[in-house]
């Protein structure tokens, strides 16, 4: 069991009462179990989305400006919000950082993200067709631009952005749709 599997160490009280938490064997798994009304508090991945926008042979990146992967590129990308519909949330994400305003298209990849064990996530990459909007790094980016899938700008942030790159390589770039304009 890794330190991110241990429920013992993710919440200390209930999200329901403000009860304790204890671990307690269920189903002979360890969950965490709230002292006072008994509530069983299970931990899930969040879930997060990733838009790819292609012109040509290049893909849409953004440097990160801030947080634990300050500096490093990724794939724009971001949390889904409670009550949010997936798609939206692509979208959103997209236009609040890169300043592009896409339409949201096939899903190109999904995997589990372990590279953070405290904020594990199930990410989600999408095609994202350019609609509108003016290139500009926001939000979370300092920097945005499109590099060759090739020769992507380094470094990546993200283990699984990497590859998802590979994957494209591979011969899927052909199911995003070309954002080229002009
Ligand atoms: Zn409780």
């Amino acid at each position: 069991m890794t330190a991110s599997d241990d429920p013992s160490t993710a919440f200390r009280f209930c999200p329901g009462c403000g009860g304790l938490l204890e671990v307690r064997a269920i189903r002979d798994a360890p969950r965490q179990v709230c002292r006072a009304c008994g509530r069983v508090v299970y931990r899930h991945p969040a879930v997060g989305v990733a838009v790819v926008v292609r012109r040509g042979e290049t893909l849409l990146f953004g440097r990160r400006a801030r947080g634990p992967y300050r500096g490093a590129w990724c794939l724009p990308c971001g949390y889904v919000e409670w009550g949010e519909e997936v798609r939206a949330a692509a979208a959103r994400e997209c236009r609040e950082e890169t300043g592009l305003i896409v339409t949201v298209g096939a899903v190109l990849a999904v995997h589990s993200n372990f590279h953070d064990p405290e904020r594990l996530t199930v990410g989600i990459w999408l095609a994202g067709e350019v609609v509108g909007g003016e290139l500009a790094p926001g939000d979370d980016l300092d920097r945005v631009g499109f590099f060759p899938l090739a020769a992507p700008p380094e470094p990546l942030a993200f283990p699984t952005d990497r590859r998802v790159l590979a994957e494209l390589q591979a011969g899927a770039l052909d199911r995003i749709p070309d954002s080229t304009v002009g």
